[in-house]
């Protein structure tokens, strides 16, 4: 028998009692010759002690005892000494008294040690099996297994059926790059990993199926960026014969359930709505994290006659001038408004124009082109009290909003503003645009995917070419600035379905062999339907208040797209490359990272 109950179960009522658990060995000490570890399972920690004078020979095996050694102790529950328990324990006021050990393995040194904060992270994806053994991943492997158990439970209820759809799949042009699997049957040909489920659960619609989600792993062969891994996990949902609203309320539900379930907090419902333009206009995102003001304002009005050429020049040109207080920021220091400014050129802006007020004055080198009636207004509008700071962006809107947007969001983190704050602020962005134009390919692209709806009111502009002006049935979910998911209401028609793969650059005959199946699906009644999908790594990462979505997978790769635990992607075989119709261009063997140790 190797246990009879776990590391973290004793208390002061099992003292007396004989017990057996097994783990790690997770330290072990050495008073004068009486060796203590404390014990480890996936539960907790045991204190045990070997005492010579009791049990001599098993008391002399356990001085060979190591760190992460595994082990099954037998012995006695007795209370601790007064003065030696330990409150940070649950186990901490007793001790099991060995009287048989059996060393189960023996384990290495291990490279890093597991009850410290480990700085170098690839040596820990290296050797995940240790570094999940460690007790805050093994928490968020729970949250995680907590969250997922909530959604499967909710949606169950509601009767949404679990359905798995294919990972060998067909590549599509729109999106992200493919992860392509060669065919060894059908020499010449692929297969794709799926980006998303979309079409497929678009066609479960039209089989019928109503309600349909999974959990369901996700494909894109994209350059990573911070925290972006090329598999990830969605919960991906789907149901026909639904509004907006309908998933709006379905969705709402869904977290409050998940938040509740993962101990995450009361999630209020109904979340807030902004359309994607008010969004942009006021916090400059399309996720904005609305735990803090710092709105932008619009300045156009009072500057569209303005001496000063800079602003009236953006207006004329048929732009806008924004503001933002940062209130209490007057003591900005000169290397922060640099770097600000510098962030404001990356962001497509000529320069920053500020004014401090310190000491009852305005520090600007801007402030002496406005009139008397500009600033009285400007004080008026922006709330100008002593201390403020003000920042100005001067532009296209976009570039004004995406710059104001930024600076805020960089001006939260200098003041802190969100450090402290277990707010769960919950956002829908509605109303996204339908397309896109793209100087670089010269084309229209999808803002959201081919598949979305565009807005019945704005069918007519589509018709008129008026593209820019289109709005989608398409709507992401927010929360505390970090988008969690995003979906739309799609087109179930076919004629408005090859319509817009028309506007999207895509002739009748890639239509066919592209996206042949879904027309002819939709040509046997398909009925209205629409869903989303939420990033569960994203989500999980909120609720465990964890850095990265690397700690809340079991084997993420790092920010290379590699696994460094299994030095995966790897060279293969001529042989296999061969059985595949596979000839590798690459010019060099594959460069890998040492392997950490
Ligand atoms: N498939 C979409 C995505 O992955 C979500 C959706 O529209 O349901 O973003």
């Amino acid at each position: 028998m190797y246990r009879t109950t776990s590391c973290n179960s004793l208390r002061k009522e099992q003292i007396g009692q004989s017990v057996t658990l097994s783990g790690w060995v997770n330290s072990r000490r050495d008073h004068g010759g009486v060796i203590f570890i404390d014990l480890r399972d996936r539960e907790g920690l045991t204190q045990v002690v070997f005492r010579p004078e009791e049990h001599a020979a098993v008391s002399a095996a356990s001085h060979s005892l190591r760190s992460e050694d595994v082990i099954t102790i037998t012995g006695n529950v007795a209370a601790r000494l007064p003065g030696t328990e330990n409150p940070r324990l649950a186990t901490g006021d007793v001790e099991v008294v060995a009287q048989s050990l059996r060393v189960l393995n023996k384990a290495e040194v291990p490279p890093f040690p597991l009850d410290e904060e480990v700085g170098n992270e690839d040596v820990r994806l290296a050797h995940r099996y240790l570094d999940l053994r460690r007790a805050p991943m093994l928490r968020n492997l729970r949250i995680r297994h907590r969250v997922v158990k909530a959604m499967r439970d909710y949606l169950d209820a509601q009767g949404y059926l679990e359905i798995e759809t294919p990972i060998l799949s067909k590549s599509t042009p729109e999106g992200a790059r493919d992860f392509l699997v060669p065919s060894r049957l059908t020499p010449g040909a692929f297969y794709a990993l799926p980006q998303a489920p979309q079409q497929y659960k678009q066609l479960l619609m039209v089989a019928g199926v109503e309600k349909y989600f999974q959990v369901a792993k996700c494909f894109r062969d994209e350059d990573l960026r911070a925290d972006r891994q090329p598999e990830f996990t969605q919960l991906d949902l789907e149901a026909s014969f639904v509004t907006q609203e309908d998933i709006f309320s379905l969705v709402e539900g869904l977290l409050q359930g998940v938040f509740r379930a993962a101990g995450g907090g009361e999630v209020p419902v109904p979340f807030d709505r902004l359309t994607y333009h008010e969004a942009i206009s006021r916090y400059g995102s399309d996720k904005p994290d609305r735990r803090f003001g710092i709105e932008l304002v619009d300045l156009g009005d009072l500057f569209a006659n303005s001496q000063f050429k800079v602003f009236r020049g953006a207006i004329d040109a048929g732009g806008c001038v924004k503001a933002i207080n940062a209130k209490g920021f007057a003591g900005i220091t000169t290397g922060q408004i640099e770097q600000l400014t510098e962030m404001a050129k990356l962001y497509g802006a000529k320069g920053l124009a500020f004014i401090k007020i310190e000491n009852g004055e305005w520090k600007s080198p801007i402030v002496k082109f406005f009139s008397e009636a500009e600033r009285a207004t400007l004080a008026e509008k922006m709330r100008i009290e002593e201390g403020d700071l003000i920042l100005f962006g001067a532009d296209k809107w976009e570039i004004a909003c995406e710059v104001l947007g930024r600076i805020r969001l960089r001006i939260a983190e200098i003041q802190n503003l969100t450090a402290q704050s277990n707010d769960l602020n919950f956002l829908w962005v509605t109303d996204f645009p339908l397309l896109a134009f793209s100087a670089e390919e010269n084309k229209w692209n999808a803002v959201h995917h081919p598949f979305t709806r565009p807005h019945p009111e704005d069918v007519p502009l589509l018709e008129r070419g008026q593209f820019e002006k289109v709005r989608a049935e398409a709507y992401d979910v927010v929360l505390n600035g970090v988008e969690i998911g995003g979906g739309s209401l799609r087109v179930h028609e076919p004629d408005l379905q090859k319509r817009l793969f028309e506007v999207l650059g895509i002739s009748p005959a890639q239509q066919q062999t592209q996206f042949g199946h879904l027309l002819k699906a939709f040509s046997f009644g398909a009925p209205p339907h629409g869903g989303l999908a939420l990033g569960i790594d994203r989500l999980v990462m909120l609720i465990c208040g964890a850095q990265s979505i690397r700690d809340v997978m079991a084997f993420p790769k790092n920010n290379r797209g590699m696994d460094l635990m299994t030095q995966s992607p790897s060279e293969v075989d001529f042989k296999q490359l061969r059985e595949l119709y596979v000839q590798s261009t690459a010019k060099r063997a594959p460069s890998h990272a040492p392997a950490a140790s």
